[in-house]
């Protein structure tokens, strides 16, 4: 049955790329206007909500995209329970699933993916697809691939990231699980001397995860710790720079294909592998690029809307990234609009000295994600080399959520081996001041070395 799913969703992705411009936004046209119905009719949350702008009933089947009301993170949060379709999901289940879940390629209730993120405001946001439209995210996740390995190739792929929760990246990662390829995940959270025996043990022929978990693996490459000759390289997760992007290639001779994608979206965009150019993937999610005061312009703040999740509609979602659009059309041929840049978070890596000698990192990634329900913001200083202060701002049963924060950060340190280095203490505060210079929030406050 889902392999038949995969298949029809393959199908019809590939005759997507075949189309002009025009018949691509016919597309989208069309897929937008049935999901707008069917979330005015199923969502309690968007029906008030488009009630209280004035929209009827009778305006949804002309409506623009454009015209209805943007919602984000926190909007979704505080109204969940009445914004997904399904009355079987409620946040405060879904949450302790989470809690719980010790798979990745865990199902909740038998038939919901489920993926998380803290994300980089601090506050948890939570996001259910239906087993039909996972096999939707799974071909998109193919298409960024190229899709071949996972289906045709007999290959060795490694995982560089976050491998131990409900994240969006590992969760991508399981879709190319198949009996023709061989997946190691390897977890940024393990100690560097454990990454490096892995990865050479298992010689991988392609290699993906966060950029940053690239482009460590290129240093160690570099450095001549670990010795392994991939032929592809995917990046996920966390931007690639400039400079992340040409230590890989200096190590590996391998150009990497940047993918971006979100919990909100799953794989919205990826590099075409002919001109490296950064194409949104129109066919299954309409994005919007607006200024602050809501304008439809060339750079500013990324407004997705996922036209294949019916179960939690994401319509005009706005999301923290940044990003400019750029006009020409890619030389690859494909109508697919460009992405010029994506100026995601850069979260600092956090370096701690162990009492034997040597030294490891905590990966922003890994403190971006720190869930424990009930904690409402976080924000991580690390006030020596092996010292950290964790600022919290909670809800709930404050002496049960404290307990959770230190259970969870132990873990963390004890994954690296880091737990009788690194001394952590939690400070229950009533809000969390935005970084004075920026003006924006900072998860993660490195050591200001004397
Ligand atoms: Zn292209």
């Amino acid at each position: 049955m889902g392999l038949v799913k995969l298949l029809s969703a393959v199908l019809s992705v590939r005759r997507a790329e075949k189309l002009d411009a025009q018949q691509l936004m016919e597309l989208q046209g069309l897929r937008f206007r049935k999901l707008l119905k069917y979330a005015y009719e199923h969502s309690k949350f968007y029906r008030a909500f488009y009630l209280d702008y004035g929209i009827k009933s009778a305006d949804i089947e002309e409506i623009g995209l454009e015209d209805l009301p943007i919602i984000d993170k926190s909007i979704m949060m505080e109204n969940y329970d009445d914004l997904v379709t399904d009355e079987a999901l409620k946040r405060e289940q879904i949450e302790s699933f989470i809690e719980t879940a010790a798979d990745s390629r865990a199902w909740y209730k038998g038939r919901y993916k489920v993926v998380h993120t803290s994300g980089s405001s601090g506050a948890i946001g939570l996001f259910v697809y239906g087993a039909d439209e996972w096999e939707i995210s799974k071909a998109l996740g193919l298409r960024a691939t190229g899709f071949n390995h996972p289906v045709y190739r007999r290959k060795r792929i490694v995982f560089i990231a976050a491998t131990d929760g409900l994240f969006a990246s590992v969760s991508s990662f399981y879709n190319l699980q198949s009996f023709l390829v061989k997946l190691l995940p390897i977890s940024i959270s393990s100690p560097i001397e454990k990454i490096r025996e892995q990865i050479n043990r298992f010689k991988p022929d392609v290699i993906t995860g966060y950029a940053s978990g690239l482009n460590l693996l290129a240093q160690e490459q570099l450095a001549g710790n670990i010795d392994i000759a991939p032929s592809e390289a995917f990046c996920t997760g966390d931007p690639l720079t400039a400079s992340y992007r040409k230590l890989i290639v200096d190590a590996f001779g391998v150009n990497p294909v940047n993918m971006y994608g979100s919990s909100e979206t799953m794989t919205m965009a990826a590099e075409c592998s002919e001109q490296h150019q950064m194409h949104l993937y129109h066919d299954w999610v309409a994005t919007q690029v607006v200024t602050d005061d809501g304008t439809v312009s060339r750079t500013g703040k990324l407004v997705v809307t996922n036209l294949y999740n019916f179960t939690q509609p994401l319509i005009r979602y706005q999301m923290n990234d940044v990003i400019e659009m750029e006009d020409s059309p890619c030389a690859c041929g494909s109508s697919m609009p460009l992405i010029k840049s994506i100026a995601g978070r850069t979260e600092e890596f956090l370096w701690f000295e162990r009492s034997s000698g040597g030294r490891d990192f905590i990966h922003p990634i890994v403190l971006a994600e720190f869930f424990v329900p009930g904690l409402e913001k976080l924000q991580f200083s690390q006030t020596s080399s092996n010292a950290l202060l964790m600022k919290a701002v909670l809800g709930g049963d404050q002496e049960q959520v404290v307990k959770a924060i230190h259970r969870r950060m132990s873990e963390i340190l004890s994954e690296k081996g880091l737990q009788d280095d690194v001394r952590f203490e939690v400070q229950v505060v009533g809000a969390i001041d935005n970084d004075a210079k920026t003006g924006k929030f900072q998860l993660i406050k490195p050591l200001v070395r004397a």
